[in-house]
C-alpha cells in the first residue's frame, strides 16, 4: 500500500511573512484524519522558518533543487547536507524549468539524486515530455530515457526516491493529461522499476503534475499507479491546496 503524497512547488515566489501564513493556513487545513503525506517545497532562504513554522504539524518542507557536490568552491550553491542540516526533508530534482532554463542534464541530476538520497533527503525526481514530443508521439521515447538515466546508476536507492511525472505542456498552461494517459505514463515508469527490482517497485510513489487543481485531482488520484501530485501555482493557494490533499 503506497501512501499518496501532495507536494507543493512554490517556485521564486514568497516572502517571511507569506510563508508563514501560508504555512499555518496549509496546516491549520489539513487535520489528522488525512490519509496523504504533504510536503511544500520552498525557496531556501525561507526553510529555516518553515521548519519552525511547521514543527508541531503534519506538514514537512522541501527544497527544488541541490548541488550535486558535497562541499566546496561551488559559488551559490547549497549542498544536500546544508538543507538536512535545516530539516528538509525533501527536493525536487530535475524539475522541467531546471532541465530549460538551467541546462541541467540527466548526468548532473542522478549526481544529485545521490547526494539527497545520501544525505537522508528523498528526491523528488522529475520526467515528462515536451509539447512537441507529445504531439509528434514520443512520450515513452522521452520517458524512458530521462527514467533509465537515473536507474541504470546502480547507487540510486529505490527506498528512497519518489518520481514525479510532469508533461511539460501541461505544467503551469492550464492544461492536463487525461487521467488515462497520465495513467499510461505511470504504470510504464512503474514496470521500468520492475526491471531494477520487482519488490520494490510497487512501493515507489509516483507523482502527477501539471496544472492538477481542486476540480481535477480526484479523477487523476484515483488511477493505480497515480500516488498524489506535485502541484505548483495551486500550492500558492491555502484553500485549493488542502481540498487537493484531501482527494489524494
Ligand atoms: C510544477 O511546477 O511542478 C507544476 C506542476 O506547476 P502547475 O501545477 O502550476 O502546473
Amino acid at each position: 500500500m503506497r501512501q499518496p503524497l501532495v507536494v507543493g512547488n512554490w517556485k521564486m515566489n514568497g516572502s517571511r511573512k507569506l510563508t508563514v501564513d501560508l504555512l499555518d493556513s496549509i496546516s491549520n487545513g489539513i487535520d489528522a484524519k488525512i490519509a496523504s503525506e504533504v510536503a511544500v517545497c520552498i525557496p531556501n532562504v525561507f526553510i529555516s522558518l518553515a521548519t519552525e513554522t511547521v514543527r508541531s504539524t503534519n506538514l514537512t518542507i522541501g527544497a527544488q533543487t541541490v548541488s550535486e557536490f558535497e562541499a566546496g568552491a561551488y559559488t551559490g550553491e547549497i549542498s544536500a547536507s546544508m538543507l538536512e542540516d535545516i530539516d528538509c526533508r525533501w527536493v525536487i530534482i530535475g524539475h522541467s524549468e531546471r532541465r530549460a532554463l538551467y541546462n541541467e542534464t540527466n548526468e548532473a541530476l542522478v549526481l544529485k539524486v545521490l547526494a539527497a538520497q545520501q544525505s537522508g533527503i528523498t528526491p523528488i525526481f522529475c520526467v515528462g515530455e515536451s509539447e512537441t514530443d507529445y504531439k509528434e508521439g514520443r512520450t515513452f521515447k522521452v520517458i524512458e530515457s530521462q527514467v533509465t538515466a537515473l536507474l541504470n546508476n546502480a547507487m540510486v536507492s529505490l527506498d528512497n526516491l519518489v518520481l514525479a511525472y510532469e508533461p511539460v505542456w501541461a505544467i503551469g498552461t492550464g492544461l492536463t493529461a487525461t487521467p488515462e494517459e497520465a495513467q499510461e505514463v505511470h504504470a510504464f515508469i512503474r514496470n521500468l522499476l520492475r526491471e531494477r527490482s520487482v519488490e520494490l517497485a510497487d512501493e515507489v510513489r509516483i507523482i502527477y503534475g501539471g496544472s492538477v487543481k481542486p476540480t481535477n485531482a480526484e479523477e487523476l488520484f484515483d488511477q493505480q499507479d497515480i500516488d498524489g501530485g506535485l502541484i505548483g501555482g495551486a500550492s500558492l493557494d491555502a484553500n485549493a491546496f488542502i481540498s487537493i490533499c484531501q482527494k489524494a
